[in-house]
């Protein structure tokens, strides 16, 4: 039975505005004391009206653009409601079925494009501690998250395996870093991950799925990784065992022990009817300029993965251009010689990938010293050879007649006449070969 991941994937950007989504109290929220940053609107007080943050809709417009997302000309907030302790008002403002953005899609490095359903704005949740306080378990809640500004980002179930699903990830987190809207420290939670999981068995019987399992707020890659193929081995299995199929109420909610390394059931997953979303009615619906979309693509600066395929076009190899983007410094270092004609900008990239330059150093003596030959290519170096050769015909004959260690002296001249910026090794070599014909 040859079988296929069908994997999409939730991902959670909380955006670093300076306030909340709805209110006016501060986004940063982190190590605060507890509830010391919320106010009526925040809390859902009756009576409180909330007033949407442009500046966190622009940087939700923003990362649909880099995703390559149509911004559309109309939208709206809506209610979802839930009840849970950590949402103080008993529904959370989300976006059903006009999000600000839809349709994009991200390039893996295969050429493989993973498409990116929605990019909706939403607001983050209080935060539950569980502890021991006076010897007994009690939950406290700290409301200075709820109502920060959340911006989900919802992808089709394109990706088939737990490192697709890594390398769409890494270029999420990228982007959203590039275009200066989020930090997505995830230790933090500023970016959390939520992948829906299920497999699709190829068979004599046709083509079977298993039930969808959506893997709740996983806060590592790698941690992500791992749910992913345990949710596959196990959703094999247990299909194997039962032989129950996708349906259209069967999708179940998953949590991640990062300990034991495995998924385990939380809840049947509620359906969109059973929030009973309806439209926001304290927030009117908004009209998109065609103005205000221009104003932010222009904002957009030039994005990773064309960085990193300029720097490929400058020759330097892909696992290099990688690694010199994943750190500015080197990057800034990179752009610093990529015009300078005495250094093979692919050469320093790969003595900087591989930590054999101090970048905050003389970078360029420390690349001189480590690629003797500096501009000096095998060609020239034969020219000067040449010459010196034809101009010593008697040496010439005695190193055929048996003066072999005259070699020396022809390697002493070649270095003479390239100033010594030729590698020796590479002269001697070429001298041998000059002398031998
Ligand atoms: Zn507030």
């Amino acid at each position: 039975m040859k079988f296929t991941p069908l994997i999409g994937l939730e991902v959670h950007v909380e955006l670093e505005t300076k306030s909340k989504m709805f209110c006016s109290c501060p986004a940063d929220h982190f190590g605060k004391e507890p509830n010391t940053q919320t106010c009526p609107v925040c809390l859902g007080l009756p009576g409180a009206l909330p007033v949407p943050n442009q500046k966190a809709i622009e940087s939700c417009m923003k990362i649909g653009l880099a995703l390559n997302c149509h911004v559309n000309s109309q939208s709206k907030f809506d209610r979802k409601q839930y009840f849970y302790p950590d949402l103080a008002k008993g529904y959370q403002i989300s976006q059903y079925d006009e999000p600000f953005c839809s349709n994009g899609h991200i390039t893996l490095d295969s050429g493989k494009k993973i498409g990116v359903e929605r990019v909706h704005m939403e607001e983050d949740t209080g935060k539950l501690q569980h502890v021991v306080l006076d010897g007994k378990k009690v939950s406290l809640v700290d409301y200075n998250r709820s109502g920060v500004p959340l911006v989900e980002i919802v992808s089709r179930p394109d990706m088939s395996s737990s490192a697709e699903a890594k390398e769409y990830l890494k270029k999420i987190h990228d982007i959203v870093r590039a275009i200066s809207v989020s930090s997505a420290d995830m230790e933090k939670g500023q970016m959390r991950l939520e992948p829906t999981v299920n497999v699709c068995l190829e068979s004599e019987q046709g083509l079977r799925y298993t039930p969808l399992a959506e893997v709740k707020n996983i806060n590592s890659f790698n941690y992500a990784v791992q749910a992913i193929d345990y949710e596959v081995s196990r959703q094999i299995k247990e299909f194997e065992s039962t032989g129950q199929e996708k349906t259209e109420t069967n999708k179940t909610t998953r949590g991640y022990d990062s300990v034991k390394k495995i998924t385990f059931l939380q809840r049947t997953k509620e359906e969109a009817k059973d929030y009973r979303y309806f439209p926001e009615p304290d927030i009117p619906p908004f009209i998109i300029e065609n103005e205000l979309i221009e104003k932010l693509q222009r904002e957009i600066p030039e994005l990773p993965e064309q960085i990193i395929s300029n720097l490929i076009k400058l020759g330097i190899e892909p696992k290099y251009a990688k690694i010199i983007y994943a750190n500015p410094e080197s990057l800034e270092v990179v752009k610093r010689y990529q015009e300078d004609t005495e250094v093979d900008i692919a050469k320093l990239a790969s003595l900087i990938a591989n930590k054999k330059i101090n970048i905050s150093g003389d970078v360029k003596k420390e690349y001189q010293k480590l690629n003797k030959t500096g501009n000096t290519n095998v060609e020239e170096l034969r020219v000067v050879i040449e010459k010196i050769v034809n101009d010593n015909p008697k040496l010439v004959a005695d190193y055929k007649a048996g003066k072999t260690n005259l070699s020396g002296f022809f390697v002493g001249q070649a270095i003479k006449e390239t100033k010594g910026k030729a590698d020796p090794k590479t002269l001697n070599k070429l001298v041998v070969e000059f002398l031998r014909k």
